[in-house]
Protein backbone atom coordinates (compact mmCIF):
# COMPACT_ATOMS: atom_id res chain seq x y z
CA UNK A 1 0.00 0.00 0.00
CA UNK A 2 2.94 2.28 0.37
CA UNK A 3 2.17 5.59 1.03
CA UNK A 4 -0.96 5.56 -0.36
CA UNK A 5 -3.82 7.01 2.13
CA UNK A 6 -6.97 4.64 2.61
CA UNK A 7 -10.15 6.45 2.99
CA UNK A 8 -12.63 4.48 4.61
CA UNK A 9 -15.12 7.43 5.40
CA UNK A 10 -17.58 8.50 2.53
CA UNK A 11 -16.35 11.55 0.97
CA UNK A 12 -19.53 13.17 2.08
CA UNK A 13 -18.88 12.36 5.75
CA UNK A 14 -16.99 14.82 7.87
CA UNK A 15 -14.62 14.52 10.98
CA UNK A 16 -13.79 16.58 13.73
CA UNK A 17 -11.94 15.29 16.06
CA UNK A 18 -9.58 16.05 19.46
CA UNK A 19 -9.81 19.41 20.89
CA UNK A 20 -12.01 20.67 18.03
CA UNK A 21 -14.19 17.93 18.73
CA UNK A 22 -14.61 18.40 22.59
CA UNK A 23 -15.05 22.41 22.32
CA UNK A 24 -18.12 22.33 19.52
CA UNK A 25 -19.79 19.75 22.05
CA UNK A 26 -18.99 22.01 25.17
CA UNK A 27 -19.94 24.78 22.91
CA UNK A 28 -23.55 23.42 22.10
CA UNK A 29 -24.45 21.84 25.40
CA UNK A 30 -23.20 25.34 27.11
CA UNK A 31 -25.50 27.09 24.37
CA UNK A 32 -28.61 25.26 25.39
CA UNK A 33 -27.90 25.60 29.41
CA UNK A 34 -27.52 29.49 28.36
CA UNK A 35 -30.96 29.42 26.55
CA UNK A 36 -33.25 28.71 29.55
CA UNK A 37 -30.82 30.01 32.34
CA UNK A 38 -32.72 33.64 32.61
CA UNK A 39 -36.18 31.48 33.13
CA UNK A 40 -34.77 30.04 36.31
CA UNK A 41 -36.29 30.76 40.06
CA UNK A 42 -39.28 32.78 40.95
CA UNK A 43 -38.01 36.08 39.22
CA UNK A 44 -37.39 34.17 35.85
CA UNK A 45 -38.54 35.47 32.75
CA UNK A 46 -41.01 33.61 30.43
CA UNK A 47 -40.05 32.33 26.45
CA UNK A 48 -42.52 33.07 23.43
CA UNK A 49 -41.77 30.33 21.49
CA UNK A 50 -43.31 30.41 17.66
CA UNK A 51 -43.73 27.24 15.72
CA UNK A 52 -43.35 27.06 11.79
CA UNK A 53 -47.04 26.85 11.43
CA UNK A 54 -47.38 29.76 14.30
CA UNK A 55 -48.66 28.34 17.13
CA UNK A 56 -47.10 30.39 20.45
CA UNK A 57 -46.11 29.20 23.29
CA UNK A 58 -45.39 30.88 26.08
CA UNK A 59 -43.64 29.10 29.55
CA UNK A 60 -41.19 29.47 32.05
CA UNK A 61 -40.90 25.36 32.11
CA UNK A 62 -37.59 24.41 30.89
CA UNK A 63 -38.25 20.98 29.59
CA UNK A 64 -41.09 22.65 27.39
CA UNK A 65 -38.82 25.06 26.33
CA UNK A 66 -36.36 22.93 25.07
CA UNK A 67 -38.67 20.43 23.44
CA UNK A 68 -40.42 23.57 21.55
CA UNK A 69 -37.14 24.93 20.84
CA UNK A 70 -36.73 21.02 18.25
CA UNK A 71 -32.50 21.67 18.77
CA UNK A 72 -30.93 18.56 16.19
CA UNK A 73 -27.33 19.10 17.10
CA UNK A 74 -26.80 15.61 18.85
CA UNK A 75 -24.02 17.29 21.69
CA UNK A 76 -27.16 19.54 22.63
CA UNK A 77 -29.50 17.06 22.81
CA UNK A 78 -27.77 14.78 24.76
CA UNK A 79 -28.31 18.13 27.34
CA UNK A 80 -31.82 18.37 26.61
CA UNK A 81 -32.23 14.72 27.50
CA UNK A 82 -31.09 15.92 31.05
CA UNK A 83 -34.44 17.84 31.29
CA UNK A 84 -36.51 15.51 29.96
CA UNK A 85 -35.13 12.46 32.50
CA UNK A 86 -35.82 15.00 34.99
CA UNK A 87 -39.49 15.62 34.30
CA UNK A 88 -39.94 12.02 33.96
CA UNK A 89 -38.35 11.10 37.89
CA UNK A 90 -39.54 14.21 39.07
CA UNK A 91 -41.40 16.65 37.56
CA UNK A 92 -39.79 19.50 38.33
CA UNK A 93 -36.53 21.00 38.41
CA UNK A 94 -35.99 20.55 34.44
CA UNK A 95 -34.36 24.34 34.32
CA UNK A 96 -31.76 23.73 37.07
CA UNK A 97 -30.41 20.14 35.68
CA UNK A 98 -29.68 21.65 32.25
CA UNK A 99 -28.23 24.69 33.66
CA UNK A 100 -26.14 22.82 36.11
CA UNK A 101 -25.07 20.41 33.37
CA UNK A 102 -23.67 23.49 31.06
CA UNK A 103 -22.14 25.10 33.94
CA UNK A 104 -20.49 21.51 34.65
CA UNK A 105 -19.31 21.97 31.28
CA UNK A 106 -18.22 25.23 31.40
CA UNK A 107 -16.06 24.76 34.24
CA UNK A 108 -14.44 21.39 32.44
CA UNK A 109 -13.76 23.57 29.49
CA UNK A 110 -11.21 25.78 31.32
CA UNK A 111 -9.56 22.60 33.00
CA UNK A 112 -9.40 21.34 29.40
CA UNK A 113 -7.25 24.41 28.65
CA UNK A 114 -5.00 24.06 32.15
CA UNK A 115 -4.44 20.81 30.43
CA UNK A 116 -6.14 18.72 32.89
CA UNK A 117 -7.40 15.49 31.08
CA UNK A 118 -10.95 15.23 30.17
CA UNK A 119 -10.55 11.29 31.84
CA UNK A 120 -9.77 13.03 34.89
CA UNK A 121 -12.23 15.76 34.68
CA UNK A 122 -14.52 13.10 34.23
CA UNK A 123 -13.60 10.57 37.52
CA UNK A 124 -13.67 13.83 39.28
CA UNK A 125 -16.77 14.84 38.20
CA UNK A 126 -18.61 11.21 38.92
CA UNK A 127 -16.97 11.09 43.03
CA UNK A 128 -17.93 14.46 43.72
CA UNK A 129 -21.56 13.92 42.58
CA UNK A 130 -21.48 11.03 44.31
CA UNK A 131 -20.71 12.95 47.64
CA UNK A 132 -22.80 15.75 46.55
CA UNK A 133 -25.88 12.74 47.13
CA UNK A 134 -24.35 11.60 49.94
CA UNK A 135 -24.31 14.92 51.38
CA UNK A 136 -27.81 15.87 50.62
CA UNK A 137 -29.56 12.67 52.00
CA UNK A 138 -27.65 13.33 55.23
CA UNK A 139 -28.79 17.09 55.22
CA UNK A 140 -32.33 16.33 54.20
CA UNK A 141 -35.24 16.36 56.68
CA UNK A 142 -37.82 13.71 57.10
CA UNK A 143 -41.63 14.74 56.01
CA UNK A 144 -44.27 12.11 56.87
CA UNK A 145 -47.74 11.95 55.01
CA UNK A 146 -49.59 13.75 57.06
CA UNK A 147 -47.64 16.43 57.13
CA UNK A 148 -49.50 18.24 54.89
CA UNK A 149 -48.26 21.62 55.77
CA UNK A 150 -45.34 21.14 54.29
CA UNK A 151 -46.99 18.92 51.18
CA UNK A 152 -48.40 22.52 50.64
CA UNK A 153 -45.48 24.45 50.48
CA UNK A 154 -43.47 21.39 48.22
CA UNK A 155 -46.40 22.14 45.97
CA UNK A 156 -46.35 25.77 46.09
CA UNK A 157 -42.66 26.10 45.56
CA UNK A 158 -42.38 24.22 42.26
CA UNK A 159 -45.49 26.78 40.97
CA UNK A 160 -43.71 29.71 42.21
CA UNK A 161 -42.96 32.09 39.07
CA UNK A 162 -44.98 30.42 36.70
CA UNK A 163 -48.46 31.47 35.04
CA UNK A 164 -49.95 30.30 38.45
CA UNK A 165 -48.37 31.98 40.42
CA UNK A 166 -50.96 34.80 41.76
CA UNK A 167 -53.61 31.57 42.64
CA UNK A 168 -50.59 29.50 43.71
CA UNK A 169 -51.21 29.24 47.69
CA UNK A 170 -55.03 28.04 46.39
CA UNK A 171 -53.78 25.63 43.55
CA UNK A 172 -50.88 24.25 45.76
CA UNK A 173 -54.25 23.00 48.38
CA UNK A 174 -56.17 21.22 45.28
CA UNK A 175 -52.77 19.81 44.16
CA UNK A 176 -52.05 18.03 47.86
CA UNK A 177 -55.81 17.02 48.02
CA UNK A 178 -55.70 15.42 44.33
CA UNK A 179 -52.51 13.91 44.98
CA UNK A 180 -54.00 12.39 48.14
CA UNK A 181 -57.01 10.93 46.58
CA UNK A 182 -54.99 9.04 44.61
CA UNK A 183 -53.02 7.50 46.25
CA UNK A 184 -52.80 3.90 48.32
CA UNK A 185 -50.62 2.34 50.51
CA UNK A 186 -47.60 1.41 47.90
CA UNK A 187 -48.57 3.32 44.78
CA UNK A 188 -49.24 7.28 43.37
CA UNK A 189 -50.21 7.03 40.25
CA UNK A 190 -50.92 10.97 38.62
CA UNK A 191 -52.23 9.37 35.84
CA UNK A 192 -55.33 9.08 37.97
CA UNK A 193 -55.29 13.07 38.45
CA UNK A 194 -56.60 14.64 35.15
CA UNK A 195 -56.60 17.98 34.28
CA UNK A 196 -59.46 19.57 32.60
CA UNK A 197 -58.42 23.06 31.14
CA UNK A 198 -61.69 25.73 31.22
CA UNK A 199 -61.18 28.89 29.49
CA UNK A 200 -62.58 31.95 31.00
CA UNK A 201 -63.01 32.74 34.73
CA UNK A 202 -60.01 33.38 37.02
CA UNK A 203 -57.27 30.63 38.10
CA UNK A 204 -58.73 31.32 41.44
CA UNK A 205 -62.08 29.94 40.16
CA UNK A 206 -59.77 26.59 39.85
CA UNK A 207 -61.71 23.26 41.65
CA UNK A 208 -61.21 19.39 42.13
CA UNK A 209 -63.37 17.15 41.40
CA UNK A 210 -63.84 13.39 42.88
CA UNK A 211 -64.22 11.61 39.56
CA UNK A 212 -63.64 12.27 35.89
CA UNK A 213 -65.19 14.84 33.34
CA UNK A 214 -66.02 14.15 30.04
CA UNK A 215 -65.75 17.35 27.43
CA UNK A 216 -68.58 16.19 25.65
CA UNK A 217 -72.70 16.41 25.80
CA UNK A 218 -74.92 13.92 26.61
CA UNK A 219 -75.86 13.01 22.98
CA UNK A 220 -79.98 13.59 22.70
CA UNK A 221 -81.98 15.95 24.84
CA UNK A 222 -84.48 13.48 25.34
CA UNK A 223 -81.77 11.99 27.31
CA UNK A 224 -82.14 12.54 30.92
CA UNK A 225 -79.67 15.53 32.44
CA UNK A 226 -78.82 13.64 35.55
CA UNK A 227 -78.70 9.65 37.22
CA UNK A 228 -77.71 8.82 40.01
CA UNK A 229 -76.46 5.48 41.34
CA UNK A 230 -75.48 4.70 37.82
CA UNK A 231 -74.46 1.60 36.40
CA UNK A 232 -71.76 2.73 33.80
CA UNK A 233 -71.36 0.82 30.11
CA UNK A 234 -68.10 1.55 28.13
CA UNK A 235 -68.35 0.97 24.97
CA UNK A 236 -65.59 0.99 22.61
CA UNK A 237 -67.45 1.21 18.73
CA UNK A 238 -70.42 2.60 17.10
CA UNK A 239 -74.18 2.07 18.15
CA UNK A 240 -75.00 2.08 14.26
CA UNK A 241 -75.75 -0.60 11.63
CA UNK A 242 -72.61 -1.48 10.11
CA UNK A 243 -72.10 -0.39 6.42
CA UNK A 244 -71.22 -2.78 3.70
CA UNK A 245 -68.10 -2.90 2.38
CA UNK A 246 -68.39 -3.25 -0.88
CA UNK A 247 -70.99 -0.92 -2.64
CA UNK A 248 -74.56 -3.18 -3.06
CA UNK A 249 -77.23 -2.18 -5.22
CA UNK A 250 -80.12 -3.93 -3.86
CA UNK A 251 -83.43 -4.31 -5.97
CA UNK A 252 -86.84 -3.75 -5.09
CA UNK A 253 -89.97 -4.84 -6.65
CA UNK A 254 -92.44 -3.69 -4.12
CA UNK A 255 -92.82 -1.23 -1.26
CA UNK A 256 -93.29 -4.11 1.38
CA UNK A 257 -89.59 -5.29 0.66
CA UNK A 258 -87.96 -1.68 1.13
CA UNK A 259 -90.06 -1.44 4.48
CA UNK A 260 -88.69 -5.19 4.98
CA UNK A 261 -84.78 -3.61 4.61
CA UNK A 262 -85.62 -0.80 6.80
CA UNK A 263 -87.70 -2.97 9.51
CA UNK A 264 -84.29 -5.14 9.72
CA UNK A 265 -82.15 -2.19 10.47
CA UNK A 266 -84.30 -1.27 13.09
CA UNK A 267 -84.30 -4.48 14.60
CA UNK A 268 -80.68 -4.60 14.86
CA UNK A 269 -80.39 -1.45 16.31
CA UNK A 270 -83.67 -2.33 19.00
CA UNK A 271 -81.73 -5.34 19.71
CA UNK A 272 -78.25 -3.24 20.38
CA UNK A 273 -80.23 -0.94 22.80
CA UNK A 274 -81.87 -4.17 24.20
CA UNK A 275 -78.79 -5.50 25.46
CA UNK A 276 -77.58 -2.93 27.53
CA UNK A 277 -81.23 -2.48 29.29
CA UNK A 278 -80.93 -6.18 29.64
CA UNK A 279 -77.60 -5.87 31.87
CA UNK A 280 -78.70 -2.82 33.49
CA UNK A 281 -76.76 -0.23 31.68
CA UNK A 282 -78.06 3.59 33.15
CA UNK A 283 -75.07 5.33 31.92
CA UNK A 284 -73.08 4.42 28.11
CA UNK A 285 -70.06 6.34 26.76
CA UNK A 286 -69.93 5.54 23.08
CA UNK A 287 -66.47 5.16 21.15
CA UNK A 288 -68.09 6.29 17.84
CA UNK A 289 -71.68 7.36 16.75
CA UNK A 290 -74.99 6.81 17.70
CA UNK A 291 -77.73 6.02 15.18
CA UNK A 292 -80.29 8.50 15.33
CA UNK A 293 -82.34 5.45 16.07
CA UNK A 294 -80.43 4.12 18.65
CA UNK A 295 -80.61 7.22 20.68
CA UNK A 296 -84.28 7.38 20.35
CA UNK A 297 -84.57 3.89 21.79
CA UNK A 298 -82.07 4.75 24.44
CA UNK A 299 -83.97 7.91 25.55
CA UNK A 300 -86.50 6.00 25.95
CA UNK A 301 -85.15 3.64 28.04
CA UNK A 302 -83.95 6.81 29.97
CA UNK A 303 -80.33 5.91 29.00
CA UNK A 304 -77.77 8.88 29.58
CA UNK A 305 -75.44 8.04 26.26
CA UNK A 306 -72.56 10.43 25.36
CA UNK A 307 -70.98 9.58 21.47
CA UNK A 308 -67.49 10.11 20.34
CA UNK A 309 -65.86 9.26 23.64
CA UNK A 310 -62.08 9.67 23.58
CA UNK A 311 -60.42 6.37 24.04
CA UNK A 312 -58.37 8.11 26.61
CA UNK A 313 -61.52 8.83 28.54
CA UNK A 314 -62.88 5.16 28.19
CA UNK A 315 -59.94 3.83 29.71
CA UNK A 316 -59.98 6.61 32.46
CA UNK A 317 -63.75 6.20 32.85
CA UNK A 318 -62.90 2.26 33.30
CA UNK A 319 -60.72 2.77 36.04
CA UNK A 320 -62.58 5.18 37.79
CA UNK A 321 -65.81 3.74 37.70
CA UNK A 322 -64.04 -0.28 37.73
CA UNK A 323 -65.68 -1.09 34.84
CA UNK A 324 -64.42 -2.72 31.25
CA UNK A 325 -64.41 -1.35 27.63
CA UNK A 326 -66.23 -3.56 25.38
CA UNK A 327 -65.69 -3.53 21.43
CA UNK A 328 -68.95 -5.59 21.00
CA UNK A 329 -72.31 -4.75 22.39
CA UNK A 330 -73.26 -8.38 22.21
CA UNK A 331 -70.62 -9.38 24.29
CA UNK A 332 -71.53 -6.63 27.09
CA UNK A 333 -71.98 -8.10 30.61
CA UNK A 334 -72.86 -7.43 33.88
CA UNK A 335 -69.75 -7.80 35.22
CA UNK A 336 -68.68 -5.36 32.44
CA UNK A 337 -70.39 -2.14 33.99
CA UNK A 338 -68.50 0.28 36.36
CA UNK A 339 -70.40 2.24 38.90
CA UNK A 340 -70.76 6.17 39.72
CA UNK A 341 -72.68 7.66 42.85
CA UNK A 342 -74.12 10.23 39.88
CA UNK A 343 -73.12 10.74 36.56
CA UNK A 344 -74.70 14.25 34.86
CA UNK A 345 -74.21 17.00 32.57
CA UNK A 346 -73.27 20.28 34.70
CA UNK A 347 -72.31 23.81 32.83
CA UNK A 348 -68.51 24.93 33.40
CA UNK A 349 -67.40 27.81 31.70
CA UNK A 350 -70.52 27.86 29.45
CA UNK A 351 -69.72 24.83 28.41
CA UNK A 352 -71.41 21.74 29.21
CA UNK A 353 -69.37 18.42 29.74
CA UNK A 354 -70.63 15.08 31.39
CA UNK A 355 -69.44 14.44 35.50
CA UNK A 356 -69.00 11.21 36.48
CA UNK A 357 -68.37 11.80 40.37
CA UNK A 358 -68.54 9.56 43.63
CA UNK A 359 -66.72 6.96 41.56
CA UNK A 360 -66.49 3.82 43.60
CA UNK A 361 -63.76 1.62 42.69
CA UNK A 362 -60.29 3.42 42.10
CA UNK A 363 -59.41 6.46 42.78
CA UNK A 364 -59.42 9.06 40.32
CA UNK A 365 -60.02 13.14 40.44
CA UNK A 366 -59.89 15.67 37.98
CA UNK A 367 -58.13 19.56 38.50
CA UNK A 368 -60.49 22.08 36.65
CA UNK A 369 -58.31 24.62 35.71
CA UNK A 370 -59.20 27.56 34.68
CA UNK A 371 -57.71 30.82 33.46
CA UNK A 372 -58.63 33.99 31.12
CA UNK A 373 -56.99 32.92 27.76
CA UNK A 374 -55.77 29.81 26.50
CA UNK A 375 -52.06 30.64 26.54
CA UNK A 376 -52.43 31.09 30.90
CA UNK A 377 -54.57 27.87 30.96
CA UNK A 378 -51.70 25.85 29.60
CA UNK A 379 -49.40 27.42 31.18
CA UNK A 380 -50.89 26.77 34.76
CA UNK A 381 -51.24 23.14 33.28
CA UNK A 382 -47.58 22.92 32.96
CA UNK A 383 -47.14 24.43 36.68
CA UNK A 384 -49.45 22.37 38.15
CA UNK A 385 -47.85 19.10 36.30
CA UNK A 386 -44.50 20.12 37.94
CA UNK A 387 -46.60 20.36 41.21
CA UNK A 388 -47.88 17.10 40.86
CA UNK A 389 -44.75 15.72 40.18
CA UNK A 390 -43.41 16.81 43.60
CA UNK A 391 -45.75 16.42 45.98
CA UNK A 392 -46.05 12.22 44.31
CA UNK A 393 -42.11 12.35 44.92
CA UNK A 394 -42.04 13.56 48.52
CA UNK A 395 -44.86 11.13 49.27
CA UNK A 396 -42.63 8.22 47.57
CA UNK A 397 -39.15 9.39 49.17
CA UNK A 398 -40.18 11.65 52.27
CA UNK A 399 -37.59 13.38 52.52
CA UNK A 400 -37.44 17.51 51.70
CA UNK A 401 -34.58 20.21 51.27
CA UNK A 402 -34.73 23.64 51.52
CA UNK A 403 -34.85 25.36 48.59
CA UNK A 404 -33.43 29.20 47.08
CA UNK A 405 -29.81 27.93 46.52
CA UNK A 406 -29.42 26.93 50.06
CA UNK A 407 -28.51 22.72 49.06
CA UNK A 408 -26.03 24.15 46.47
CA UNK A 409 -24.57 26.42 48.59
CA UNK A 410 -23.75 24.41 51.19
CA UNK A 411 -23.07 21.64 48.69
CA UNK A 412 -20.49 23.54 47.21
CA UNK A 413 -19.12 24.59 50.79
CA UNK A 414 -18.35 20.63 51.51
CA UNK A 415 -17.43 19.70 48.15
CA UNK A 416 -14.29 21.73 48.60
CA UNK A 417 -13.67 20.20 51.90
CA UNK A 418 -14.10 17.22 50.60
CA UNK A 419 -11.65 18.34 47.17
CA UNK A 420 -8.22 18.63 49.78
CA UNK A 421 -9.03 15.24 51.19
CA UNK A 422 -9.15 13.54 47.54
CA UNK A 423 -6.19 15.70 46.65
CA UNK A 424 -3.84 15.18 43.04
CA UNK A 425 -5.71 16.38 39.51
CA UNK A 426 -9.17 14.96 40.47
CA UNK A 427 -9.14 17.59 43.33
CA UNK A 428 -9.14 20.21 40.50
CA UNK A 429 -12.13 18.38 38.86
CA UNK A 430 -13.73 18.13 42.63
CA UNK A 431 -13.44 21.54 43.06
CA UNK A 432 -14.41 22.82 39.31
CA UNK A 433 -17.80 20.51 40.21
CA UNK A 434 -18.31 22.96 43.65
CA UNK A 435 -18.12 26.05 41.44
CA UNK A 436 -20.68 24.71 38.96
CA UNK A 437 -23.27 24.06 41.58
CA UNK A 438 -22.88 27.91 42.72
CA UNK A 439 -24.54 28.51 39.08
CA UNK A 440 -28.22 28.28 40.36
CA UNK A 441 -27.78 30.64 43.64
CA UNK A 442 -25.89 33.11 41.53
CA UNK A 443 -28.54 32.75 38.42
CA UNK A 444 -31.48 32.58 41.09
CA UNK A 445 -29.94 36.43 42.28
CA UNK A 446 -29.31 37.22 38.59
CA UNK A 447 -32.53 36.84 37.69
CA UNK A 448 -33.66 38.73 40.18
CA UNK A 449 -31.87 41.87 39.24
CA UNK A 450 -29.53 41.13 42.23
CA UNK A 451 -26.14 41.52 42.67
CA UNK A 452 -24.66 38.10 42.26
CA UNK A 453 -21.45 38.24 44.27
CA UNK A 454 -22.74 39.62 46.93
CA UNK A 455 -25.80 37.70 47.53
CA UNK A 456 -23.06 34.39 46.96
CA UNK A 457 -20.71 35.43 49.54
CA UNK A 458 -23.79 36.24 51.84
CA UNK A 459 -24.84 32.89 51.24
CA UNK A 460 -21.69 31.37 51.87
CA UNK A 461 -20.67 33.47 55.06
CA UNK A 462 -23.91 31.87 56.53
CA UNK A 463 -23.74 28.32 55.41
CA UNK A 464 -20.12 28.74 56.43
CA UNK A 465 -21.80 29.49 60.15
CA UNK A 466 -24.00 26.19 59.67
CA UNK A 467 -26.95 28.02 58.58
CA UNK A 468 -28.04 24.56 56.18
CA UNK A 469 -31.24 26.10 55.56
CA UNK A 470 -29.98 29.47 54.56
CA UNK A 471 -31.30 30.74 51.04
CA UNK A 472 -31.83 33.71 49.16
CA UNK A 473 -35.01 35.67 49.05
CA UNK A 474 -35.40 35.85 45.39
CA UNK A 475 -37.89 38.89 46.24
CA UNK A 476 -36.51 41.17 48.69
CA UNK A 477 -32.91 39.53 48.18
CA UNK A 478 -32.33 38.69 51.77
CA UNK A 479 -30.42 35.48 52.58
CA UNK A 480 -33.23 33.95 55.01
CA UNK A 481 -34.00 30.45 56.48
CA UNK A 482 -36.12 28.56 53.78
CA UNK A 483 -37.59 26.35 56.06
CA UNK A 484 -38.97 29.12 57.56
CA UNK A 485 -40.30 31.56 54.24
CA UNK A 486 -41.75 27.96 53.28
CA UNK A 487 -38.96 27.56 50.17
CA UNK A 488 -39.42 24.08 50.21
CA UNK A 489 -38.69 20.75 47.84
CA UNK A 490 -38.09 17.39 47.18
CA UNK A 491 -34.65 15.92 47.72
CA UNK A 492 -34.96 13.96 44.77
CA UNK A 493 -35.22 17.22 42.84
CA UNK A 494 -32.02 17.72 43.64
CA UNK A 495 -30.16 14.61 43.32
CA UNK A 496 -31.93 13.58 39.94
CA UNK A 497 -30.86 16.83 38.61
CA UNK A 498 -27.02 16.15 39.55
CA UNK A 499 -26.77 12.78 38.77
CA UNK A 500 -28.62 13.61 35.07
CA UNK A 501 -26.62 16.95 34.82
CA UNK A 502 -23.43 15.12 35.93
CA UNK A 503 -23.31 12.06 33.59
CA UNK A 504 -24.71 14.13 30.60
CA UNK A 505 -21.28 16.40 31.10
CA UNK A 506 -19.16 13.44 31.22
CA UNK A 507 -20.45 11.93 28.44
CA UNK A 508 -19.75 14.90 26.56
CA UNK A 509 -16.26 15.51 27.64
CA UNK A 510 -15.19 12.24 26.70
CA UNK A 511 -16.01 12.49 22.83
CA UNK A 512 -12.67 13.15 21.33
CA UNK A 513 -14.11 12.15 17.90
CA UNK A 514 -17.36 13.35 16.18
CA UNK A 515 -17.85 11.00 12.49
CA UNK A 516 -20.94 12.25 10.76
CA UNK A 517 -22.52 10.68 8.05
CA UNK A 518 -23.49 12.66 4.75
CA UNK A 519 -27.01 13.86 5.76
CA UNK A 520 -26.01 14.59 9.58
CA UNK A 521 -23.50 17.04 8.30
CA UNK A 522 -25.54 19.66 8.95
CA UNK A 523 -26.28 19.12 12.41
CA UNK A 524 -23.02 18.47 13.58
CA UNK A 525 -21.32 21.40 12.05
CA UNK A 526 -19.36 23.97 14.42
CA UNK A 527 -21.29 26.86 13.35
CA UNK A 528 -18.28 28.97 11.53
CA UNK A 529 -18.58 27.09 8.32
CA UNK A 530 -19.53 28.58 5.18
CA UNK A 531 -21.00 25.55 3.13
CA UNK A 532 -23.90 25.20 5.92
CA UNK A 533 -27.09 24.99 4.56
CA UNK A 534 -29.14 27.84 5.24
CA UNK A 535 -31.17 27.68 8.22
CA UNK A 536 -28.93 24.79 9.31
CA UNK A 537 -25.70 24.71 10.78
CA UNK A 538 -24.45 24.22 14.66
CA UNK A 539 -27.52 24.19 16.28
CA UNK A 540 -30.26 23.25 13.91
CA UNK A 541 -33.89 24.78 14.67
CA UNK A 542 -32.43 26.98 16.81
CA UNK A 543 -32.06 29.65 14.50
CA UNK A 544 -35.40 31.27 15.96
CA UNK A 545 -34.22 31.55 19.47
CA UNK A 546 -33.33 35.35 20.51
CA UNK A 547 -30.04 35.41 22.33
CA UNK A 548 -28.87 31.77 20.85
CA UNK A 549 -26.41 33.54 18.55
CA UNK A 550 -24.56 35.31 21.29
CA UNK A 551 -24.14 32.21 23.36
CA UNK A 552 -23.09 30.03 20.06
P1 LIG B 1 -36.81 24.42 37.59
O1 LIG B 1 -37.28 24.07 36.21
O2 LIG B 1 -35.39 24.05 37.80
O3 LIG B 1 -37.71 23.93 38.66
P2 LIG B 1 -37.72 27.01 38.36
O4 LIG B 1 -37.86 28.19 37.49
O5 LIG B 1 -38.94 26.36 38.88
O6 LIG B 1 -36.81 25.99 37.61
O7 LIG B 1 -36.83 27.47 39.59
C1 LIG B 1 -36.47 26.60 40.62
C2 LIG B 1 -35.54 27.28 41.59
O8 LIG B 1 -36.20 28.39 42.21
C3 LIG B 1 -35.16 26.33 42.72
O9 LIG B 1 -33.79 26.46 42.99
C4 LIG B 1 -36.01 26.81 43.87
O10 LIG B 1 -35.42 26.53 45.12
C5 LIG B 1 -36.06 28.28 43.62
N1 LIG B 1 -37.19 28.93 44.28
C6 LIG B 1 -38.49 28.61 44.21
N2 LIG B 1 -39.24 29.44 44.97
C7 LIG B 1 -38.38 30.31 45.54
C8 LIG B 1 -38.53 31.44 46.43
N3 LIG B 1 -39.71 31.80 46.88
N4 LIG B 1 -37.41 32.10 46.76
C9 LIG B 1 -36.22 31.73 46.31
N5 LIG B 1 -36.01 30.70 45.48
C10 LIG B 1 -37.07 29.99 45.10
MG1 LIG C 1 -39.62 24.42 39.14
Amino acid sequence: MGNQPMIVLSEDSQRTSGKDAQSMNITAGKAVAESVRTTLGPKGMDKMLVDSSGGVVVTNDGVTILKEMDIDHPAANMIVEVSETQEDEVGDGTTSAVVIAGELLDQAEELLDSDVHATTIAQGYRQAAEKAKEILNEEATEVSKDDRETLVKIAATAMTGKGAESAKDQLAELVVDAVLAVADEDDIDTENVSVEKVVGGAIDNSELVEGVIVDKERVNDNMPYAVEDADVALFDGALEVKETEIDAEVNVTDPDQLQQFLDQEEKQLREMVDKLVDVGADVVFVGDGIDDMAQHYLAKEGILAVRRTKSGDLKRLARATGGRVVSNVDDIEEDDLGFAGSVGQKDIGGDERIFVEDVEEAKSVTLILRGGTEHVVDEVERAIDDSLGVVRTTLEDGKVLPGGGAPETELALQLRDFADSVGGREQLAIEAFADALEVIPRTLAENAGLDSIDSLVDLRSRHDGGEFGAGLDAYTGDVIDMDEEGVVEPLRVKTQAIESATEAAVMILRIDDVIAAGDLRASTDDGGDDEMPPGGGGMGGMGGMGGMGGAM
